[in-house]
């Protein structure tokens, strides 16, 4: 419910306070016109009166400040509007109370019977049409029992015909009222949804986008579960625009919107974020399967024809998706918006029309990287997230050889910058596999020689990528030396020993042990006994003997942390 909703049933909720108050005042005043009139001349006179008097007035005040603390207990439940106990109990107070004044001030023949349209406007009003009419139906009965009770010898029974008449007006109120707040509700419903309505392509606006992330990021910190979201943008829209003019271009967004609403489940909120970019709330859901939803999604798009898309770029309109997920990826609605945000950026970076979710090696680095390196964080970031996303058998490659680098430099007792030059390189070494074709870098069978020098060129790519960042400049050694073999064997300089920069024997080995270790598409798996063996195997040829060395001690002393 938004906040909008709320106040207006706040508004409401006084207004029917205090029409509940008002019938209780009367109720006070029938109560005092009920002595007889010689006692209003002796009411000063005699004690009894007095008392009698002073105790109903006190009475009655303290009954309307009951209901007033009543009123007010309930005013702060207001968003759930449904007949629920609180209604019930009210409900009956007052119908027993209006009774109770009826049976003191003549029983049949008493002239407050009209009290219960008190009653029957607040329910109707606070309840709406159903509650209102059984109330009513209620309160006839009511009225018309006691006048067959009370009138028990006369024929022709003129109370029972004169309140047949007031049961009459009961119902008829409640049945008009009833109507008029069902028909101003549905109304309502109907211009709030138009409001919140994106009007080009028919799915959620921007504000409401907003307003219901939040409540749901809400909902899910009470409840302790999950939201997913999409960030999804439309790949070379302005040369589709530029090439058919912005009215064709709308046509295409409407459709898309179309497409979007049928392609999610029911409960899943599609919104435009901006532009041509639109955004989905899924609940309750985790990220695996948002991330199949989104394929979903760019699958249909991918496989409905739009007019005139031949001529886009990559032969067809498609869609890049980014997500993310509420609590694991991101601790806010922001961070949320900022990280789904991110793995759309990942999706365009690598060729577009895909779906990739959010992911940061940095993230957990954030913290001990010196502040003035923080601003590189963000450029990094995006390094990383391309290494991570084309190069996907090794998911978490990267992660493993920076915590082995870290290992190795804490083992080594390495100084500070060391260290830190290090963990960037760690990062970074396998940057350069950005200009390297998916099907390369996955390939199952074996390379062609002509593959194997496209992938043997992926040092000396990753200095180029990260050249524009000066301040990472001690780690262009260690990206461009991480394959040379200290026999002189590897590329891309075929140097060897000690011409090989220290840190970059370092990574080789940390690299080449966790490549040995997790799957590959080329090669299984190897235990790490086997990889250990295989280091001391290659020591001397492939890594650097003192290195290995003090690699396996390292391994052997952090088998427990590492879980190996
Ligand atoms: P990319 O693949 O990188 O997303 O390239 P792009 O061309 O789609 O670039 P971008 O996402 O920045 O798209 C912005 C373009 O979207 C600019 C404008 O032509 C188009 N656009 C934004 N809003 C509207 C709109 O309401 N109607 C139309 N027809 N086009 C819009
Ligand atoms: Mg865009
Ligand atoms: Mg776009």
């Amino acid at each position: 419910m938004t906040q909008f909703d709320i106040n207006r049933k706040q508004k409401i909720y006084e207004l029917i306070s205090v029409l509940k108050l008002i019938s209780l005042l009367i109720c006070g005043m029938v109560l005092f016109t009920q002595y007889p009139e010689e006692s209003y001349n002796e009411i000063w006179m005699t004690n009894e009166t007095n008392n009698i008097y002073t105790m109903n007035y006190i009475g009655i005040i303290i009954l309307v400040f009951i209901c007033e603390g009543w009123l007010y207990t309930n005013k702060k439940n207001i968003s759930n509007q449904v007949f629920n106990l609180n209604g019930f109990i009210e409900t009956i107070v007052f119908i027993l109370l209006y009774t109770g004044l009826i049976f003191i001030s003549g029983f049949h023949e008493s002239q407050y019977k009209f009290l219960f349209l008190f009653i029957i406007i607040a329910n109707t009003i606070q309840y709406g049409f159903k509650v209102g009419i059984n109330t009513a139906i209620i309160n006839s009965l009511i009225i018309l029992t006691i006048d067959l009770l009370g009138v028990k010898t006369s024929n022709i029974n003129k109370y029972f015909e004169v309140d047949l008449v007031l049961s009459g007006v009961f119902i008829m109120v409640a049945w008009l009222l009833g109507y008029y707040v069902k028909l101003e509700n549905q109304y309502r419903d109907k211009a709030m949804l138009l409001a919140n309505l994106d009007e080009l392509t028919g799915v959620y606006n921007h504000r409401y986008f907003q307003n219901t992330l939040s409540q749901h990021i809400e909902e899910a910190k009470k409840k302790n579960t999950n939201i997913c979201l999409l960030f999804i943008d439309i790949d070379h829209f302005k040369y589709y625009n530029d090439l058919y003019g912005h009215s064709a271009g709308d046509v295409v967004l409407s459709r898309f919107g179309e497409i979007f609403k049928q392609t999610v489940r029911e409960q899943d909120i599609v919104a435009r974020y901006g532009g041509e970019e639109f955004a989905v709330i899924i609940p309750d859901i985790c990220e695996e399967e948002a991330v199949k939803i989104g394929n979903r999604i760019r699958d249909v798009i991918e496989n409905t024809y739009f007019e005139g898309e031949e001529n886009q770029p990559n032969g067809k309109l498609t869609i890049s998706v980014g997500v993310s997920c509420y609590p694991q990826k991101a601790k806010s609605k922001q961070e949320l918006i900022n990280t789904a945000d991110d793995a759309l950026y990942r999706a365009k970076f690598f060729n577009k029309n895909r779906v990739e979710s959010y992911y940061s090696v940095l993230e957990e680095l954030k913290s001990d990287i010196d502040e003035k390196h923080i601003d590189l964080i963000s450029s990094i970031k995006t390094l990383i997230s391309v290494i991570n996303a084309k190069d996907r058998y090794t998911y978490a490659h990267t992660d493993r050889v920076v915590i082995y680098c870290e290992f190795m430099a804490k083992h080594l007792g390495l100084s500070e910058n060391d260290r830190k030059i290090l963990r960037y390189g760690a990062y970074l070494h396998d940057i350069g596999k950005i200009q390297i074709s998916k099907d390369i870098l996955v390939k199952r069978t074996k390379l062609t020689d002509e593959e194997w020098e496209i992938l043997k060129s992926h040092p000396a790519n990753g200095v180029e990528v990260i050249k524009p960042v000066a301040t990472l400049k001690e780690v262009w050694p260690l990206i461009l030396h991480h394959h040379e073999k200290f026999d002189g064997t590897g590329y891309p300089k075929g140097i060897k020993g000690n011409g090989i920069p220290y840190l970059a024997r370092i990574l080789s080995v940390a690299d080449s042990f966790d490549a040995m270790t997790s799957n590959r598409p080329y090669s299984k798996r190897k235990t790490y006994e086997e990889a250990i063996l295989e280091l001391e195997k290659y020591s001397n040829k492939q890594f650097d003997p003192i290195i290995v060395k003090e690699f396996i001690i390292m391994i052997e002393l952090n088998k427990e942390i590492l879980d190996i």
